[in-house]
């Protein structure tokens, strides 16, 4: 039987990014002024983001990191 990647395991509220995960990345660390790594999951082989970027959970090595917003 094929394994079947679910887009429901392990991911329920994440947001997949896609193949353009850089540009989404980047238009939501200028819209909420933060830092965002990307990362590929495991469950759905999608795209993430996450606000760890200091290896502090155990996700996937990021794909991306965004530049960090200037606070205005
Ligand atoms: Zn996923």
């Amino acid at each position: 039987m094929p394994r079947q990647p679910s887009q429901e395991r392990g991911c329920d509220g994440k947001a997949n990014l896609g193949r353009r995960y850089q540009a989404n990345a980047n238009r939501l660390a200028l819209r909420h002024g933060k830092c965002y790594g990307v990362y590929r999951c495991p469950h759905c082989g999608g795209t993430h983001l996450t606000t760890k970027l200091d290896n502090a959970e155990q996700y996937q090595p990021l794909l991306y990191v965004t530049p960090c917003p200037a606070s205005t």
